[in-house]
């Protein structure tokens, strides 16, 4: 389909081309949307930051072997970021904050490198370097519970219009070895088991298998054919802010450390991409599809009107190629049907000299004469995103 390769020299990354690129960018800005709309900031942190911080952040000791390092001339090391949650820990810290400030939901599309054996590797499902659509919400102890429920709900929102219906949650409860009160522990895994409720979907329990550091959840998808996908995470955090020094006044007046609550949706941009392709067999929704129109004229004489239409689709911000091989127009629309392009929009000389269009549809056999204005009006309609209509 042309959406993307991989090659020996970059083992586990993504070489996008433009077709699969402007599907991962439909992605981003859907999900841009939809987090702003429910309160949150977005940001960009340093893909490369001194491993001194990231040993202060303990990631250095746990995930070390997992990390991408360079050596610069002036001897320093740096590691390539394998999360961002040290990065907008910086963030926060920037600037006094108070309790005023919170929740504070930051979001970033992340790229994060993970060092995986080549034998690990598995096209889109399992690579080196990814894009998150990572967040990090701080907020105090008593606003857990219904940032954990905004999060399930803008999750099973964005499921839902991807086309996933059904959804598991497996939830992750406190470990022997583990940091913060007990308190704190109750308070989250209440709000935690609040979610499960409102969420109204099978879950099971994963006892004991919570981070040290905080309970979690994990969102399973299950696709068109039965097949299991893990994407979304919520995990809560009483151990990073902590530890690298983030604080917040409270009503108190007195310094407090915020919880953390680690979120990621689609999960990694990439996998979620690969989930797509194989949940939708290639044939993707109007709004996603790479390309959403070809213009296929069936003359050359028309290929001036094609040229023009094609313009027009541009303008109106449809994703429209135009078809000026000199081939028959049965072959062209039996080539992209094919291809799975959604729509195709034929065009002879009669509909040169009425300015309208035969819209042809994939999977319908009948083609249907319209205006070109019409034709068009249609398609910016059809072509919205699912939380624009
Ligand atoms: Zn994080």
């Amino acid at each position: 389909m042309d959406l993307f390769h991989f090659q020996e020299e970059a083992p586990g990354s993504v070489f996008w081309h433009a077709k699969g690129w402007t599907l991962f960018l439909q992605l981003i800005s859907y999900m841009r949307r939809r987090q702003s709309e429910a309160g949150y900031v977005e940001v960009n942190s340093p893909d490369m930051m001194e491993k001194s911080l990231w040993e202060a952040s303990g990631h250095w000791e746990k995930f070390g072997d997992h990390m991408f390092t360079t050596q610069t001339p002036d001897d320093k090391t740096f590691c390539c970021k394998p999360m961002n949650c040290p990065g907008h820990v910086q963030i926060f810290k920037h600037g006094l904050k108070s309790y005023r400030d919170l929740p504070l939901r930051v979001a970033e599309f992340g790229k994060v490198h993970r060092y995986e054996p080549s034998g690990a590797l598995h096209g889109l499902m399992r690579v080196r370097s990814f894009t998150q659509d990572d967040a990090h919400v701080f907020c105090t102890p008593e606003q857990i519970t219904q940032e954990c429920i905004k999060i399930n709900d803008l999750m099973m929102t964005i499921y839902k219009e991807f086309g996933f219906d059904n959804v598991k949650i497996k939830f992750s409860d406190r470990p022997e070895k583990r940091v913060g009160s007990d308190e704190i522990w109750d308070r989250s895994e209440e709000a935690l088991k609040a979610v499960l409720e409102a969420a109204g979907v099978e879950w099971e329990l994963n006892s004991g298998e919570g981070a040290f550091y905080g309970p979690k959840l994990e969102y399973v998808l299950r696709d068109a054919i039965g097949r299991d996908w893990q994407c979304g995470t919520t995990q809560l955090d009483f151990n990073l802010p902590g530890r690298l020094g983030a604080v917040y006044i409270g009503a108190d007046g007195e310094k407090h450390e915020p919880v953390m609550v680690h979120r990621a949706m689609f999960g990694s941009l990439e996998r979620f991409t690969g989930i797509l392709i194989e949940q939708h067999a290639g044939r993707f929704p109007l709004w996603l599809a790479p390309t959403q129109i070809v213009v296929a004229p069936i003359v050359s004489d028309a290929d001036e009107y094609g040229l023009a239409l094609q313009q027009k689709c541009l303008a109106a911000g449809l994703r429209c190629e135009i078809d000026l091989r000199n081939e028959k127009i049965n072959y062209k629309v039996r080539e992209h049907s094919h291809a799975k392009v959604p729509v195709m929009f034929v065009v002879g000389m009669r509909e040169a000299q009425e300015d309208t269009v035969s819209v042809r549809r994939l999977g319908d056999k009948h083609q249907k004469v319209m205006s070109v204005e019409e034709a068009i009006a249609q398609m910016v309609i059809d072509t919205a995103a699912p939380d624009q209509v």
